[in-house]
Order: structure tokens, then C-alpha cells, then sequence
């Protein structure tokens, strides 16, 4: 008999923001699927966007999502603190002969993306600096602008299935793995991380279902097991735009000012995906009971009843 597969999970937040009810409704997800298989939990800080990134905001995040009652094993992993683990994964890479740089500005990526492309992700990247002869490669060295590192990833086709989504299948673009300014890009380190932290099944926001392919990719290229997937659907505003401040209460502390509870709200994410009856309170120990993997169908994105 071969061992049951890792179903260890992962929360992954960046810290540029408040948690909103689609934040915390995809983090409950992502807890129900890994507790309900017996699995571990991880938490991971993804504070890599300097620029982005701010004070104070970790704290409340890990605050809210104790406050619903999702909580995590080992230590939190901050992504800030494994800078190294990342350029680890680029000099294998490199080694490979997978890396190149890049010169393009966003405007020039914009131009010559703009024929469609079959089945490659939106704002991909057309392969220009690729193809650069010597002479226009050293124009660019001398330019003095630093480039970004991105992946020969040969117009790979990944095919996946996704637990929700159902088979699913794209063209992996030559993504960048370390931008312009140093930073190593989200792709890069969500993979080396994901590996690192041993995690088997991704549960997150359908939003991020079109990288997935281009992660798939790479944690070959870095021998990594592939970890399963699952796209939850968004919480969207009334105007079926994505959930955002403008939309009103959309916070923990909002709704809590609004004299809800937690228990409260947890219970409004569970009713929004048909895991409690509308006004019901279960608590997390309940809801990890009834949550059944092979069969939970949580609907499409939609605006959250009553919010
Ligand atoms: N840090 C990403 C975000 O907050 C999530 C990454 C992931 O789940 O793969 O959107």
C-alpha cells in the first residue's frame, strides 16, 4: 500500500494590507482542507514587496486569523528572512542555463505582448531579451539600467488538475524569478517555499489559478514535488468587483465595530460556501466535522450575503 499523500497546507499572506472577508474565507478554506485530512498547517509571511510591505500589519493579520480560529503549527516563516534559500534556487538555475536577463521596461513588454497568444497568461512575457544578438546585449549592459532575471521556461505546456477547477492546462512564459530592483520575484519564492515547508496541497484564490502552471514549472526545474491544487472562488463586492475597502465593513475590526463577533463572522464565511445554515455559529472544531475534501463545491465568486 503506498502512503496517503501529504496533505500539509498553507496560508500565505503579505502583509501590504488589512485581511478582508475573501482573504479570511480563502484562509478558513485552506485550514478546513489540511485539518479535515489530519494534515499540518503552515504560516507563511510573504514580505518580500519592501515598497509594499507595513508596519504593524503582520501582527494584525495573524490576530484576525487566530480570531476566527484558524490556527498553524511550527513557527511562522517570513519570507524577508530566507533571502538566501532563494538565491540558492537561482544559482541551480543558472547552473541549468535556465536564466537570462532582461532589459525590457513594462511599456516595451506591453507593445510587443499585445497579440493574443493561445494559451499563454495574460501581460506574458514575449521572449525579446532571449533573442538579443551580442551587439544589442552589451548596448543594454552599457545602458546601466539593471536587469531583471527571468526563465527559459520554452514555451512549456503544464497540464494540471485543479480539485476544483477540474483539468486545467497553459503555457509557461519566461517569468521573471528576480526583478530589476533585486528582489526575488513571488514565483520564485512561493515555490521554494511551498517545497521548503513540505506543503502538499495549495489551497488559495482562484485569482492566482493562471501562475500555477508557471510554479508547476519551476519546481520541476528545482526537483521539487508538485503539490495538488485548489482554487477557491473570490469574495466580490455588490459591483462584482473584487473586494476592496470602498466596499464598506470588510474587515474583522469593521464588522467587530459593527457589533458582530468572530464567532459570528466565521460562521457568515462558512454560510457563504453551504458549510453552515445562514445566522448558525459553529465553531471551528464543528466545521473541520462536516468539511468533506472530495465533495466540498463552495460556488462561483460572488458578494457575501449581508455584507
Ligand atoms: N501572498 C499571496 C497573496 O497574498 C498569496 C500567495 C499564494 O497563496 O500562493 O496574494
Amino acid at each position: 500500500m503506498s502512503a496517503a499523500p501529504d496533505r500539509t497546507g498553507r496560508f500565505a499572506p503579505s502583509p501590504t494590507g488589512t485581511l478582508h472577508l475573501g482573504n479570511l474565507r480563502t484562509a478558513l478554506l485552506a485550514w478546513l482542507y489540511a485539518r479535515a485530512q489530519g494534515a499540518a498547517f503552515r504560516l507563511r509571511v510573504e514580505d518580500l514587496d519592501a515598497g509594499r510591505v507595513r508596519p504593524g500589519l503582520e501582527a494584525a493579520q495573524l490576530a484576525d486569523l487566530a480570531a476566527i480560529g484558524v490556527d498553524w503549527d511550527g513557527p511562522v516563516v517570513r519570507q524577508s528572512e530566507r533571502l538566501e534559500r532563494y538565491g540558492d534556487a537561482l544559482g541551480v538555475l543558472d547552473a541549468d542555463g535556465a536564466l537570462y536577463p532582461c532589459w525590457c521596461t513594462r511599456a516595451e513588454i506591453r507593445e510587443a505582448a499585445s497579440a493574443p497568444h493561445g494559451d499563454l497568461p495574460e501581460g506574458h512575457y514575449p521572449g525579446t531579451c532571449r533573442r538579443l544578438t551580442a551587439a544589442q546585449r552589451a548596448e543594454r549592459e552599457r545602458s546601466g539600467r539593471p536587469p531583471a532575471l527571468r526563465v527559459d521556461a520554452g514555451a512549456a505546456r503544464i497540464a494540471f488538475t485543479d480539485r476544483l477547477r477540474g483539468p486545467r492546462s497553459g503555457v509557461v512564459d519566461d517569468f521573471v524569478v528576480r526583478r530589476n530592483d533585486g528582489a526575488h520575484a513571488y514565483n520564485l519564492a512561493v515555490v521554494v517555499d511551498d517545497g521548503a515547508q513540505g506543503v502538499g496541497e495549495v489551497v488559495r484564490g482562484e485569482d492566482l489559478l493562471d501562475s500555477t502552471p508557471r510554479q508547476l514549472w519551476l519546481g520541476g526545474r528545482l526537483g521539487l514535488p508538485a503539490a495538488s491544487y485548489a482554487h477557491v472562488p473570490l469574495v466580490l463586492g455588490g459591483d462584482g468587483a473584487r473586494l476592496a475597502k470602498r466596499h464598506g465593513a470588510v474587515t474583522l475590526a469593521d464588522r467587530i465595530e459593527l457589533g458582530e463577533t468572530p464567532a459570528a463572522v466565521r460562521g457568515r464565511l462558512a454560510a457563504s460556501v453551504g458549510l453552515a445554515a445562514p445566522g448558525e455559529q459553529p465553531s471551528p472544531a464543528q466545521l473541520v466535522e462536516r468539511f468533506d475534501p472530495a465533495r466540498f463545491e463552495p460556488g462561483p465568486s460572488g458578494p457575501l450575503p449581508g455584507v
